[in-house]
């Protein structure tokens, strides 16, 4: 197949990008997985940024669906970012103005509310060598053993995704153990300030970033609206965007995009693909794909091309 159709077929009008941290090369050289498969540094991410903003023509959330519905020889990029972390206002906020990318910046509500970013207070007590212990589940630490040492996190991790109770046991744990506030962690006042950027565009990702499908229905719902609920009224506008926590086809499915479909105009998951015209039904299950440190400008280019989308899901176009 000549690699034009190959393209058109495969690629879709658009694809949108996961970003996470972009955090200076010390910062990524000392990371433990799975933190640091979330960083890329800033000099890879300014690469990938002049990439995407001369291959594609960049765009919002809000512009999606047009773009999608036009159809047209023109191929768009969505550019994201999940959590909410100080590096995206200090390293890459700038990178984007300077190429004057917009991005949708996704943010889970209970990090700026309780100022616990939980997970990356995990990692750094990891890195000092110390477990922890949750409702009777022990996470102990190897000093010297990496690969031990990022079981021990992602076992943290997962385990405190899983429930409220779960979450709450963890963040006890770490602050009993001696973890100290994540510098990573940003208040609604930079919230704000995220949000009066012109090329920023603010959506939810729910208030305490558990993993939805475990959830009840009811329990779901209330985590979804809540963090809604809480961006509205301390950004003053409408959040009409949402991004699934995890994404993957075991932590968001049908249930979910229907409790996403009451509140949000797009919601997205992690399912690597392209943007189809088909998903004009189906804006509730938006692909995307995780952008990282390895992908120089010609990996970038090769995975958005939608190769990797055709072979992992054997041709289907659209993955729900
Ligand atoms: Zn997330």
């Amino acid at each position: 197949m000549p690699i034009n159709a190959f393209n058109r077929l495969y690629m879709g009008s658009a694809a949108i990008l996961t970003y996470h941290m972009v955090v200076d090369r010390d910062t990524y050289a000392e990371a433990l997985n799975p933190i640091r498969r979330s960083m890329v540094t800033l000099e890879r991410f300014e690469e990938q940024i002049r990439f995407l903003s001369r291959r594609f023509t960049v765009i919002s959330m809000d512009e999606l669906g047009e773009a999608v519905k036009a159809d047209g020889a023109e191929r768009y990029a969505v550019v994201t970012f999940d959590d909410g972390y100080r590096s995206t206002i200090n390293n890459a906020l700038p990178v984007l103005r300077k190429h004057k990318v917009p991005a949708a910046l996704y943010l889970t509500t209970s990090f700026i509310d309780e100022k616990r970013l939980w997970w990356l207070e995990a990692h750094d007590l990891i890195r000092k060598e110390t477990g922890i212990s949750a409702r009777g589940s022990d996470f102990p630490c190897s000093a010297g053993n990496t690969e031990q040492m990022e079981e021990t996190l992602k076992g943290i991790i997962m385990f405190g995704s899983a429930s409220r109770e779960n979450q709450e046991a963890v963040i006890s744990a770490l602050k009993d153990a001696g973890a100290r506030p994540s510098a990573e962690a940003i208040t609604w006042d930079d919230a704000r300030l995220l949000s009066g950027e012109r090329l920023v565009s603010i959506g939810a990702h729910t208030h305490r970033h558990l993993i939805l499908s475990g959830l009840s229905e009811s329990e779901a719902r209330a985590d979804v609206s809540h963090s809604k609920r809480r961006l509205e009224e301390e950004l003053g506008k409408p959040i009409r965007h949402f991004a699934y926590p995890f994404g993957g086809a075991a932590h968001a499915g049908k249930r979910e995009f229907s409790i996403a479909a009451e509140g949000f105009e797009t919601a997205v998951t992690m399912r690597r693909a392209g943007v189809h015209a088909e998903h004009l039904f189906q804006m509730h299950a938006l692909p995307r794909y995780p952008v990282m440190q390895r992908d120089t400008p010609l990996l970038l280019g090769a995975r958005l091309s939608g190769l990797e989308a055709f072979i992992k899901h054997r041709g289907r176009r659209v993955v729900i």
